[in-house]
Order: C-alpha cells, then structure tokens, then sequence
C-alpha cells in the first residue's frame, strides 16, 4: 500500500450522520460551537440537564484533533509539577493535579456508560529520558508527585529499560500506570453519539462567522450568524481549541495554534511488536521538540511529533512523513524496513502560559489550552463548564487562574513566530 496522506484513525470509525437538510433552530438554550471532545462533552452534560442545546460544527463532527492525536489518555499537564508549584503554590498545583486524575475517570465513565468501543485501556504511560540530567530530574518529579500529590510513578533505570521499551537511546524512564490509551476517532464519533442520545443535536458544515450580544423578547443572549442560518441562544459555549479564528478575536488573541503531525507504519508482526513495546504504553520523550509513539490496536507503529511548525497543509504533510520517519528509525532502527502507510496533521491549542483555561470571558464560556494533553481534559472542561453553565459549582482550578496574553500584547492570533518559536524550542533541547 503507497502512503496516503490520510487519519488512520478516520479508517476504523463510523460517525453519526446529522441529516444536513434539517435547518438551525431559531432558538436554542445553548449554542456550542466545535464538535470535538469539548463541544461533544459539553453538550452531553447540558442536554442530560434538560437544555436545549445545537452543537454547531464548521466542518464534520471530530474533524479537528479529537480525531487526529495519539488517543493517549494522560494524566498531569505539559508542564512539570516543580514548574506548576512555583507558578500557582503548593495548594492549586495540588488541585490542578487531582484535576487531571479526575479527567481520566470522567472519560473512563463515559466510555463505561454509554458503550463506546474505542479500545480505551489503561495501558500506562512511559516518559522516556533522552539526557542524562532529564533522567535524574525523574527521581526528583516521582517524589514530588508522591508527597504533594499522593500519586506513584515508577522510576525505571537504565538497566530495567528492555522491560518498557525496545529501544536503547534512552538514559531511562518513568512510568505512570493510570494513563490510558484509546481510539480517539471512535472515541469522538460515540462521544457524538452520546450528546445526540441525551438529546443535543450538531449540525455539521455550519460555521459561526460571529457571537453578537442580542436580546429577544427581553432576553439577554447571542446572535449567532452560521453558514447555514441564523441561531439565537441564550449562552454560548467556545470549544475551538487550536481551530479558534477571528470569530473570537479574545481567544484568538491568547490561543497558539501549533502544528502536530503523525506516521503510521503497516500492521508490524506480533514479535516485533512486542519487541518495540512489550507492555504497548502510551510513550513520550522528554524533549521540548518531543516525539510521542504507541502500537494502534492493530498492531501498527504510530509515531508523532511537532515535525514542521506551522498548521497543517499539503506541504508540511508530506515534509513531516519524512522527518518523522528518520525520527522513528533513530529510537526503532529494528523499524527500518517497516513501510508507512499513513500520514496526517492536526493543530493544537497553546496557551502563552502552556496551561488550560477555563470559564467565562466577554460573557461567553470557553474551555482551550491543553497544549497536548486534551484528550482527558477536553472531555473533563467540557463537563466541568456545562456544570457550571446548569448553576453548580463545581471543583475546577482552571477557571480560576489568569489567562495571559502575549507578552506586551504583540499577538494578533497572527503566528508569525512560528518559525521562531521551532527553533527557540530545538535551541531549549541542546540546552536543557
Ligand atoms: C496530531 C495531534 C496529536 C495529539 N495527540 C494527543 C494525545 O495523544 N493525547 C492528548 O491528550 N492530546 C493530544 N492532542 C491534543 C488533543 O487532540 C486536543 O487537545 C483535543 O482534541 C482538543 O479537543 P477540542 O474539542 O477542544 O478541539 P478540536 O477537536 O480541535 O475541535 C474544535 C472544532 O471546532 C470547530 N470550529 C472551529 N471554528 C469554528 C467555527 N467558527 N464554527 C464552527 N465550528 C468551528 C473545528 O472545525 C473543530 O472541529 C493531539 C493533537 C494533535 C493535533
């Protein structure tokens, strides 16, 4: 088979179909905008609790990267736990990390309950060292982890490395036996499936050109010009994650939209399956530039990273497939002759602090950020926000920290610092 530059994902799910000619209702008690992990979770909870609720998608439903990642399910945040703890104090990091155990089990549960059979599996996470001084820092983390958050790693030296992993570039790892592993296209399409069960309904290819504050009969809400009509809601719930356009310049602002991209190889045989991943983990490298990896159900390598810098297209498809390629060969030379069959790209959402945010803002409610670790927390802040939305007050620290923007208010929503921001990331590799 020649590489296709297609979602590997996209072959193994069936999503729902909406019927495209039912028209956007006038009115609905809530308006979600994007059908990803975040819409979709959003709009489970609001239609359980009795709104009224159309999740209004510019393209398909999990066209963005809900359908497009690793499917790994991970606990803990892009930043460290020593970086979280000097940025926020002991309390909130402790908080921030119940958090992200909290959004395995909330996407555990709703696997669990509505049936989705997305081979989500709580496979375990290996970090793995590339420096001899990231190796050490592990110690250091695993022992954070523990006291201030009551959360065991395991440390495993170089020695123990064959256990976890058939490479032998590394200089050791750290595994976290909670995180898990999924399909995420048909995680997203029964994730789809669920909302629409408890009532939501999506419309898909209806773009949101606008969110204008408007009354109706008296009642505060928002106008919302689609590319298939006009729907007025009383709230509006954001969730663009690293799609967020200029029909929200105040997310737009604070939101960097970074290019991920991923290989799959052909089905491996089983012994050299086992040999790349005996215990199949979701794996990542400690670099800033990483690459992250794992066998899909079907035995196949799939392999990622931030290989070209800018948004996905044609261009740094193709460009991406073989610097991942060489990538894969450097930790697997056993996956040399291992053939690619697929190859695709996806755009992640940073914030300038690479922390998730939450909450309301201009009046709107919005949950992005998740800088790689979306699949658990997406789901999680989709849930978390409709609770809010219903009049709860539930447990969520990201809806209390401050969201910058860029530093002296130099980003438009404009990333001309891409290039830039690749190589001062290479740079941070040699140096740190
Ligand atoms: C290649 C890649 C690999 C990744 N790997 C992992 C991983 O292994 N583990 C992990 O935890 N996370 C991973 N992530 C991140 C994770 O996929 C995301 O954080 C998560 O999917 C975000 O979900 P979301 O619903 O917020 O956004 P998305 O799924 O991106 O959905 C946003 C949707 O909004 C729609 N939209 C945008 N503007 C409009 C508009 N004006 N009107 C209507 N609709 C609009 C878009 O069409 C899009 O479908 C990865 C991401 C990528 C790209």
């Amino acid at each position: 088979m020649a590489m296709q530059e297609h979602n590997y994902w996209l072959t193994t799910a069936e999503f729902p179909a909406p019927d495209p000619s039912r028209p956007v209702p006038e009115v609905v008690d809530v308006a979600v905008i994007g059908a990803g992990f975040t819409g979709l979770s959003a709009a489970r909870t609001l239609a359980k609790r009795g709104a009224r609720v159309a999740v209004l998608e510019s393209q398909t439903i999990g066209w963005g990267a809900s359908s497009r990642n690793g499917g790994m399910v991970l606990t803990g945040m892009k930043l460290g736990v020593n970086k979280l703890i000097s940025m926020y104090g002991r309390e909130m990091a402790r908080r921030m990390y119940a958090a992200s155990l909290a959004s395995m089990e909330c996407v555990e549960q709703i696997v669990r309950e509505e049936q989705i059979d997305c081979d989500f599996s709580r496979c375990g996470h290996l970090e793995v060292a590339c420096k001899q001084k990231h190796f050490d820092d592990y110690e250091r983390q695993a022992e954070v982890i523990e006291v201030e958050f009551n959360h065991k790693l395991r440390v495993v030296p170089r020695s123990e490395l064959t256990s976890e992993i058939g490479s032998n570039i590394y200089y050791g790892g750290m595994v976290d036996e909670v995180s898990a592993g999924c399909n995420p296209a048909r995680y997203v399409a029964g994730l789809a499936g669920s909302a629409i069960k408890a009532g939501a309904e999506i419309f898909e290819h209806a773009r949101v050109d606008a969110i204008e504050r408007d009354s109706r009969q008296g009642e505060m809400g928002w106008n919302l010009p689609t590319s298939r009509g006009t729907v007025w809601a009383h709230e509006v719930f954001v969730g663009t994650s690293g799609y967020t356009s200029a029909m929200t310049p105040v997310l737009q602002k604070k939101i960097i939209p970074i290019g991920s991209f991923i290989i799959t190889t052909e089905v491996l045989p089983a012994a050299l399956a086992k040999e790349v991943s005996p215990r199949n983990r979701m794996i990542y490298d400690s670099k800033n530039y990483l690459y992250y990896y794992r066998l899909t159900p079907d035995r196949r390598m799939l392999f990622g990273g931030r290989a070209a810098f800018f948004p996905e297209n044609d261009q740094t498809v193709r460009r991406s497939a073989e610097i991942l390629r060489r990538g894969m060969i450097s930790v697997y030379p056993q996956l040399r002759d291992a053939r690619i069959e697929y190859v695709w790209g996806g755009t992640l959402d940073f914030a300038f602090d690479i922390m998730p945010h939450a909450g309301e803002i201009d009046g709107m409610y919005y949950a992005v950020g998740y800088a790689g670790h979306g699949v658990a927390m997406a789901t999680y802040q989709g849930q978390k926000i409709a609770e809010m939305m219903a009049g709860d007050n539930p447990e969520n620290p990201f809806t209390e920290i401050s969201f910058p923007g860029a530093p002296l208010g130099l980003y438009n929503g404009k990333p001309w610092f891409l290039p830039l921001a690749g190589a001062w990331y290479k740079v941070l590799d040699w140096i740190s």
